[in-house]
């Protein structure tokens, strides 16, 4: 659904890269960091770097363990088979991440099915929840499973209210169903609503967030819980080849990234609303209102597709990702500035005069 991956050889290099927080590059003092990062053994427990992460991950999540993996997606691949058996039912927003970016995992490896819930900005609410329970009847898949991602990616980057994390996990919960956060950008939501990480998770069971998006570390997430879930989830981990050897060079770039780069998230943030104003002011353009660091915008006013506006801005150095036929996404975040985010918009203008 997004642009091409690949860079096309007759373009020109992308000088201006609003395609995702993802592409991210380590920073010359992360990469120092990196080169002396003390390690060991991860899968026997003995990488000092890694138990360093995972402690402070766990306090910062308010949970008892946490678990270094590589990505987020094995994150929410080995929280759902560990809460879910085959034929069990998962309940999450039809534009989330676990639904329509993970190659189908939760039905290919725990055999869960996904029951999308329906809602503005990638949230759902309480009567949502409460409309998807099912009785417990001998026919009805058990229901295993509530998630939701903070913030949500599709939504727009939107930031669930604290209030209303609390009351869908809290039905959940009352159902016998776990709950689990996909905090990719969890941050995010952090830096921008000034209220912790650990106070956004209490009421899910399992949460994780990424060092390859906005925090700028070139791999690894780290998912939290209960002791008895990363215990169970060891096994999985181990089984899905997630378990590693020296993985403090990498976890020595997420302690770094926790030091350097979650405050200075608010400057992707004031970029991206930089963005979103100047945006809003080309015709045919409509740009929903970023809460963090992504900017959604519709070109069906100018007549394009997004793919045919991203095709004009590419051919001059600057990219963006494309959503839908006529929805885009520019994303800010470490490696664009501020002049970066001026010159973007006098490329789009110009595509679009
Ligand atoms: C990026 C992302 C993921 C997957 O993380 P990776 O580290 O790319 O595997 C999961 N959920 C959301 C909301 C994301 O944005």
């Amino acid at each position: 659904m997004y642009a091409p991956l690949h860079p096309d050889p007759a373009l020109p290099p992308v000088r201006i890269n609003l395609y995702s927080d993802t592409q991210t590059r380590p920073t010359a003092a992360m990469k120092a960091a990196m080169v002396e990062a003390e390690v060991g053994d991860e899968q026997a427990g003995l990488d000092p770097t890694v138990n360093a992460l995972c402690e402070r991950m766990a306090s910062l999540l308010g949970k008892e363990a946490a678990m270094f993996l590589p990505s987020g997606t094995m994150c929410n691949q080995i929280a759902i088979i560990t809460h879910c058996r085959p034929g069990d039912e998962i309940l999450a927003h039809g534009t989330s991440h676990i639904l329509t970016s993970e190659g189908g995992g939760a039905a290919a490896l725990a055999g869960a099915q996904i029951t999308p819930l329906p809602g503005p900005g990638g949230q759902f609410d309480a009567a949502a929840v409460r409309a998807a329970l099912r009785p417990r009847t001998r026919n009805a898949p058990p229901q295993a499973l509530l998630e939701v991602e903070q913030t949500a990616n599709a939504g727009g980057g939107t930031i669930w209210p604290l209030a209303v994390l609390n009351e869908v996990a809290a039905i959940a919960q009352e159902a016998g169903l776990a709950t689990h956060m996909d905090g990719a950008r969890l941050m995010n939501a952090v830096v921008a609503t000034g209220i912790p990480a650990r106070e956004m998770a209490a009421g899910y069971d399992s949460v994780w967030l990424d060092f390859t998006k906005g925090l700028g570390a070139p791999l690894g997430a780290v998912l939290a819980g209960s002791r008895d879930f990363i215990d169970a989830a060891w096994k999985w981990k181990q089984r899905m080849g997630g378990a590693m050897r020296q993985a403090g060079i990498c976890a020595a770039a997420c302690l770094y990234a926790l030091d350097h780069h979650v405050d200075r998230l608010a400057e992707d943030h004031d970029n991206a609303k930089a963005l979103a104003r100047g945006l809003a002011q080309i015709p045919g353009l409509t740009v929903e209102a970023p809460e963090t660091n992504l900017v959604f915008f519709d070109t069906r006013g100018t007549g394009l597709t997004a793919a045919e506006l991203y095709a004009r801005v590419r051919s001059h150095g600057v990219n963006f990702s494309i959503s839908s036929t006529h929805r885009g996404r520019a994303c800010t975040h470490l490696d664009v500035t501020r002049a970066q985010i001026d010159e973007a918009l006098q490329v789009i203008r110009a595509a679009l005069a």
